[in-house]
């Protein structure tokens, strides 16, 4: 019999009515012949609400109790989605992360999965139950209660896909599918029917709000496929899954814009040997994720500049390790700028097609759109701009790579 896991977004289990639709899916989906399991997020805003809660009383609140705070959310819908299973005559039983023994490290609110005991949820499938879990939580060795992140039932649905072995992961939401881009910017984006892990990998961790990054990574490695798809209708969404040559023919898949973007710059940094791994090692520590990094060298080889992008959420934090670090090294000054944000295009076709960088900075520059950095891997190309072309510039690179229409011959 195939497991099939199901995780429903904070939109798909907003208020009864949308617990209740959920809830027939899942049974809908068992009597077809399947065993179930639900990953459900927290109902609507309740996390942000939280967040705001913790916020009134405490500026930087202590992320253990943050942790502890927003882990109510998902117990709040599992339990509901429960009875609402149990009121349809089917048997159900919800289970936090820690009951089902998903560990994780121990760094609060973006913690990393480390094992899960497939063992509990398989013996409740067996004895003919639907399987409810809180997606975005876990639990440490020493049994504290961690969160994996904003947006990480994602990731709790696919690593529970992963080991139980499910024929598919289906992540309900209340878009139809992975768009070309975000069509509130661009209303020509199309929805994709097909799209590789690594393109939607970078998609993801570049911005594109549908997916949790790290969900991705756990697809790819264990071959699970994801279906993105509406929880308001029966059609099909996009599926994420492993590359195809065909997939190559097209050049761009996507393009992506990431608004919550901050620059932090070491000006004045001597130009030595180990410097930029002190640096970097110390910002490492305090688990800062880095995103691009920029080193402009002067003064004949004697000083540089170093920069680095990183969340907004974290530039506070990553400026004051950097001032702290001034005083150590010598370094003349920390400037930061918050009004930065990264356009990229995203496609496997780049591997072996050329001219494609040149063909984005000519939109870019046609439009007078300064580009402050370029960064570029096999798959992708992303400008560092200002903020306020972002929109702009979404829709100039959709329109120059022609991504409204119907790419031929690519299994779409
Ligand atoms: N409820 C959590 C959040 O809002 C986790 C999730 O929805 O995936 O970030
Ligand atoms: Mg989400």
């Amino acid at each position: 019999m195939s497991i099939i896991v199901q995780k429903f977004g904070g939109t798909s289990v907003a208020d009864a009515e949308k617990i209740g639709r959920a809830a027939r899916r899942a049974i809908r989906t068992k009597l077809k012949g399947h065993q179930v399991v639900m990953v459900l997020s927290a109902m609507g805003k309740t996390t942000d609400q939280l967040v705001a809660l913790a916020n009134e009383l405490n500026s930087s609140p202590p992320q253990r109790e943050m942790d502890m705070l927003l882990t109510t959310g998902e117990q709040v819908s599992i339990s509901l989605m429960a009875m609402a299973l149990a009121a349809a005559g089917h048997e159900a039983i919800s289970f936090t992360g820690g009951q089902v023994g998903l560990v994780t490290d121990a760094v609060h609110a973006k913690a990393r999965i480390q094992s899960i005991d497939a063992q509990r949820i398989h013996s409740q499938l067996d004895a003919g139950k639907i399987v409810i879990v809180a997606g975005f939580q876990g639990i440490t060795d020493e049994g504290a209660i961690t969160t994996l992140g904003r947006g990480g039932s994602d990731t709790t649905a696919v690593a529970l896909a992963a080991v139980l072995k499910a024929a598919e992961c289906e992540i309900y939401t209340d878009v139809d599918g992975v768009y070309t881009t975000d069509p509130r910017i661009e209303p020509r984006a199309r929805k994709m029917d097909y799209i590789s892990y690594d393109e939607m990998l970078e998609l993801a961790s570049l911005g594109a709000g549908v997916m949790h990054s790290r969900s991705i990574e756990f697809g790819k490695k264990y071959n699970v496929p994801i279906h993105v798809r509406s929880s308001l209708t029966d059609t099909k969404g996009t599926l994420i899954v492993a590359e195809t040559p065909g997939m190559e023919q097209i050049v761009v898949r996507g393009v992506t814009l990431k608004r919550d973007l901050a620059r932090v710059e070491l000006v004045g940094v001597p130009n030595e040997p180990g410097l930029a791994a002190r640096i970097f090692a110390r910002i490492a520590e305090h688990n800062i994720v880095v995103d691009d990094i920029i080193q402009n060298v002067y003064g004949h080889g004697r000083e540089a500049n170093i920069g680095f992008t990183t969340t907004l959420s974290d530039v506070k934090e990553a400026c004051v390790i950097c001032q702290q670090l001034c005083k150590e090294i010598g370094i003349q000054d920390v400037e930061t700028d918050e009004n930065v944000a990264k356009i990229s295009i995203v496609g496997i076709g780049m591997k072996t097609h050329t001219g494609v960088a040149s063909r984005m900075f000519k939109a870019l520059g046609e439009a007078m759109i300064n580009i402050q950095n370029i960064s570029t891997s096999e798959i992708v190309i992303g400008c560092l701009i200002d903020k306020k072309d972002g929109e702009q510039a979404v829709k100039l690179l959709h329109e120059a790579f022609e991504l409204d229409k119907s790419p031929e011959n690519n299994g779409d």
